[in-house]
């Protein structure tokens, strides 16, 4: 075991010094700050900050040439209140580290520190904090930063702890693993009119109460037969909070989720034609927005089968598992490189990703280090 018990130690201090720092997508500065801090003494070749917005990549040559070697972790935390009470909790109201985050920076610095002690004997590895992953935005933003060219890999890997899986069980799987979805803002416009008299202004409202249950019905297949498609109306609001006022405006949003990007492009198709007919129908405007667009994440063959030959090295039990109904920003580095990401079970009992009170489980540190690192070695000597 490469890493020592102090070095589980101060790792362990340091997820726990995240977790209680929690900043939001884009807003990532004393989160970036602190990795770069914490990094330094592990004397990497490079240290790019700034890219896609507040990411650091952190590089380790080994000099001689070789493929680059892409490791990806999340900067970001949630506007979450947390409700748990470690002793290191959110001391930032209104945000937490509700996704785990904070555990898989964690493991990459942990990378950084082996990196440190043994160097890649040939090309480079990559430690990639990237910033926004919740909004779909970050990886995107890191790919088109010009900085970001000279680092391009030819292989990169990441992992999500799972709640649900026993800790420490792998899933990984070939082809997809994780679902394309988007944000889908929906606003209709007719005209106000007084409540005494609506026949005079077009209300949006029978155009919302038919909407509403079309979009959802727009959802079909399941994840077992790799056809799911699925529509959630997430939001709406009709008109002003008064009763004199017939309203005249409405906003619906809904999720459009699918398991690949093809089949996105269906559903967002029949989404739009549904909404011109039924706006059309009651004379009012629309006009359309996306937000938190994600394509599918699919695992390269070779990719997935360098992480499954490090997890039977490392004793890490794996199953192939099934593709996650959430997205994961991730799948963009798989237009640049061969990618894989593998899921990390972080308890039977533990809350979902995303409750008030999620905490990472300190216990996987090592785990998911020692994968990583296997896979490097392998690739990089
Ligand atoms: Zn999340
Ligand atoms: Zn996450």
């Amino acid at each position: 075991m490469f890493l020592s018990n102090q070095d589980v130690i101060e790792l362990t201090a340091w997820r726990r010094k995240l977790h209680a720092m929690p900043e939001v997508s884009g807003e990532e500065i004393a989160t970036a700050a602190e990795v770069q801090g914490f990094l330094a003494d592990t004397g990497p070749d490079r240290v790019i900050s700034g890219l896609g917005g507040t990411g650091i990549a952190v590089v380790y040559d080994s000099g001689a040439p070789g493929p680059t070697v892409m490791f990806r972790a999340e900067l970001d935390a949630l506007p979450i209140e947390e409700t748990g009470t470690p002793e290191h909790r959110s001391q930032i109201p209104g945000k937490g580290h509700m996704c785990g985050h904070d555990g898989h920076m964690t493991m990459l610095a942990a990378l950084g520190r082996q990196f440190s002690r043994e160097r890649p004997k040939r090309g480079r590895a990559i430690l990639l904090f990237q910033p926004a992953e919740e909004t779909g935005a970050g990886a995107a933003a890191v790919i088109a930063d010009g900085k970001f060219a000279d680092l391009t890999p030819d292989y990169s890997f990441s992992l999500h702890n799972m709640p649900g899986l026993p800790l420490g069980h792998a899933w990984l799987k070939d082809g997809i693993a994780n679902c394309a979805s988007r944000g889908l803002k929906i606003v209709l416009s007719g005209r106000t009119a007084h409540a005494s008299m609506p026949e005079t202004g077009i209300s949006p409202v029978p155009a919302v109460a038919r909407l509403m249950p079309a979009l959802t019905a727009l959802s079909k297949g399941s994840i077992a037969a790799e056809d799911l498609v699925l529509a959630t109306v997430t939001h709406a609001a009709i008109g002003e909070p008064a009763f004199g006022i017939a309203p005249g405006h409405a906003e619906v949003w809904v999720t459009l989720r699918a398991m690949t990007d093809g089949e996105m492009e269906a559903l967002v198709t029949a989404a739009e034609t549904l909404v011109s007919e039924i706006a059309a129908e009651a004379r009012l405007e629309h006009a359309l927005e996306y937000h938190d667009i994600f394509v599918h994440s699919e695992n390269d063959p070779e990719a997935a089968a360098l992480l499954r030959a490090a997890m039977e090295a490392e004793g890490v039990p794996h199953e192939p598992g099934e593709t996650m109904r959430g997205s994961e920003d991730f799948g963009r580095f798989g237009s640049v490189s061969k990618s894989a990401m593998f899921f990390l079970g972080a308890g039977e009992d533990m809350p979902n990703l995303h409750n008030p009170n999620y905490d990472f489980p300190d216990d996987l540190i090592p785990i998911g280090t020692r994968i990583f690192a296997r896979v490097a070695r392998d690739i990089l000597g």
